[in-house]
């Protein structure tokens, strides 16, 4: 099939999941958690984002998880931020990558930055040369890319028009997020392969939400495109607080199972992943769901039932 032979999974639990959770996660159990992710091997964790306490009110001990957890070796520590007072933060929290958030349309961006798409990019050139004397790696997002709850479908054209923007500003690194969930394997193959033609030097990640099931099919979508990098949540957690009804991301066990079983190496241990993702059960027992937690893996064989006497017999 021409399948990539390794791909990485980013996990955006500690993101993604946290922020999406009703009331408020301790901090010593993001720590715990986050350090739970870290030794199941995961090379890139989107650790927290940057954004105004009052917006994302889940995300205001970011500081102080990111002093506190581990930091494995080899391992990129990502955060979102929202402008330039995030990217502030990230410095000082010495995170390894910072990823812009953008929505792809005007009427999802105003609910999610309180601007319009093109007014939202405008903090990106002050962003973008304050890294530049740092370390920090800049990469961004479209958000919405494969539909927008508020405007249904997004033309392709809008993604021309934005990644044209991040070229200028030379970002290359862009993830395409189907943030709700309304993406199919058609408009993923149409979107992904246009950029890729049209920005050759770009490399194009996806972020993909389960929330009508076609999570999986959109990732094998991905890859037969020749997307290498995927983010995923242990147990399915995760959402938007700004997109109605968007329930968790691809989970990592089942993103991470189903890849491997395809032959397609991605350096994560699915065991640990599951551990965590039970541990995340017993925690969040309402926000937990994923196909491996319910039915296990391939390889968890059952007993074959023996000749049983049937009834009446
Ligand atoms: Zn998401």
């Amino acid at each position: 099939m021409g399948l990539p032979k390794e791909v990485t999974i980013t996990e955006v639990c500690p993101r993604d999941g946290f922020q999406t959770l009703p009331g408020e996660v301790p901090t010593d159990v993001k720590v715990d958690i986050i350090n739970r992710i870290f030794e199941c091997g995961f090379k890139q964790v989107e650790v927290t984002s940057f954004v105004h306490p009052k917006a994302v009110p889940q995300m205001k001990d970011a500081d102080e998880v990111l002093k506190r957890i581990n930091r494995p070796e080899g391992v990129t520590l990502r955060a979102l931020i929202p402008n330039l007072r995030g990217l502030e933060r990230a410095i000082e929290a010495k995170v390894d990558k910072v990823k812009l958030m953008l929505s792809a349309t005007d009427s999802h961006s105003l609910n999610n930055a309180n601007a319009k798409t093109f007014d939202a990019m405008k903090d990106f050139e002050a962003i973008v040369k304050r890294a530049e004397t740092t370390d920090v790696k800049v990469g961004a997002s479209i958000s919405v890319a494969f539909g927008c709850p508020y405007e249904g479908p997004v033309p392709i054209e809008r993604h021309i028009e934005i990644c044209k923007r991040y070229e200028q500003l030379g970002i290359t690194e862009i993830s395409l997020a189907d943030t709700t969930g309304m993406a199919t394997p058609v408009n993923i193959k149409l979107v992904v392969s246009t950029l890729k033609e049209k920005f050759p030097s770009f490399h194009f990640s996806l972020h993909l939400h389960n929330t009508r099931g076609m999570a999986f099919a959109n990732a094998v979508a991905g890859l037969e495109e020749g997307i290498v990098d995927f983010d995923s949540s242990v147990g399915g957690l995760g959402g938007c607080p700004y997109a109605p009804n968007a329930s968790g991301n691809i989970a990592s066990e089942d993103i991470i199972h189903g890849f491997e079983e395809m032959g397609i190496k991605t350096n994560v241990d699915l065991d640990k992943v599951i551990d965590v993702a039970k541990h995340l059960r017993e925690l969040f027992p309402e926000q937990i769901d994923s196909f491996i937690l319910k039915a296990g893996k391939n390889s968890d064989l059952h007993i074959a039932p023996g000749k049983q006497k049937k009834i009446g017999e």
